[in-house]
């Protein structure tokens, strides 16, 4: 990889913590489980798209661009920290949201508020099966008129550029490994946009490790989701001109835990988000690493892993949009 051409921005001042699950990994009785904690990346309430946005902001400045245009869900944690991102870099931001089904409230809690504090120029709302792309080049075409420059970001920051974060992740997690004198046989993620997983499994071959990566679905079927992660994954390797094979066997996602679609809660992953919570003090979120946590459990108790294995969970953040699902475990127990 070339390190110059693929600079980046810092916005963590160092490797994210692994912490071994001694509680979780007991309760459980199958391997030993760590914890990756990119919950506690940089820029504002952190999570996995902040790696992602050191080498995208690095791209859009490189470019000249003066702000960022991205797009996502009302409660999307990307769409967040590319606004922080912009605010650290003295950049101007402008956000495309899908609505949500109950309607879009400017006045609600958790994203809404974040957004006016932190300052977006704009945010354009439009319906749940619009076109962001196509609003995106809008916004960027108006800011062209005025002899301003945008920087488009996908969704989920899931361009090959993005996806170099993960690659740096992977390269994070094998040096501390050794360090450690952990070798991982598993990693285990959430997976949406696809970045997360191809830039793990992507930067996993590159270092010949032997850590398989699993990718627990949020919202699409398995054979979509492997198919995606897998393309990025080619398309990724190729940008970085990284050599060898990286057959589609080396995708693998399990569909099983993301219940009525995304989003929507399931009771596997309240019980996930308590588990942790009771047993570790660590808090997952209701969209994505709650999820993922159902998912590992779910194997756990499949008999997936052998007694010996060490099986790597990545905590991708998102625990801010916990507070938005306050009644959903408080009518538990
Ligand atoms: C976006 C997101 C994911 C999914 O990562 P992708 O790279 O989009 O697959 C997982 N967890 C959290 C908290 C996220 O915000």
């Amino acid at each position: 990889m070339n390190q110059i051409r693929y600079a980046r921005r810092s916005y963590t001042g160092g490797p994210t913590p692994i912490e071994k699950l001694e509680r979780l990994s007991e309760a459980l009785g199958g391997p030993a489980i760590y914890i990756k904690r990119d919950d506690q990346l940089g820029l504002a309430a952190g999570g996995n798209k902040t790696r992602k946005l050191e080498y995208l902001v690095e791209d859009a400045l490189r470019q000249g661009a003066d702000t960022l245009i991205t797009c996502g869900a009302v409660q999307s944690n990307h769409c967040r920290l590319t606004l922080a991102a912009a605010v650290r870099e003295g950049l101007s931001c402008q956000l495309v949201l899908t609505e949500p089904e109950s309607g879009y409230d400017p006045q609600a809690s958790g994203n809404h508020l974040l957004f006016h504090l932190m300052g977006a120029e704009k945010i354009a709302v439009i319906p749940a099966d619009g076109d962001m792309q196509a609003e995106m080049e809008k916004l960027a075409d108006a800011l062209k008129q005025e002899g301003r420059k945008a920087y488009l970001i996908p969704v989920g920051g899931s361009s090959e550029i993005g996806t170099l974060g993960y690659m740096a992740c992977a390269e994070e997690i094998e040096q501390q490994s050794l360090v450690m004198g952990v070798p991982f046989d598993y990693v285990v993620t959430a997976t949406g946009s696809a970045g997360t997983q191809a830039g793990l499994i992507a930067g996993l071959a590159a270092r010949q490790s032997n850590a398989a990566v699993i990718g627990i679905n949020v919202s699409r079927d398995r054979e979509s989701q492997e198919k995606k992660v897998h393309e990025l994954l080619l398309s990724t390797a190729e940008l970085v001109g990284l050599k060898g094979d990286l057959p589609r066997e080396l995708v693998r996602c399990e569909d099983e835990y993301v219940g009525p679609g995304y989003a929507i809660p399931t009771p596997e992953m309240v019980e996930a988000v308590k588990l942790l919570a009771r047993t570790e003090g660590i808090l997952l979120d209701p969209v994505y690493t709650g999820k993922a946590m159902a998912g590992l459990i779910g194997l756990v108790r499949k008999g997936t892993f052998r007694p010996e294995d060490r099986v790597l969970f990545l905590h991708t953040g998102g625990a801010p949009a916990l507070y938005t699902y306050a009644e959903t475990f408080l009518s538990e127990k």
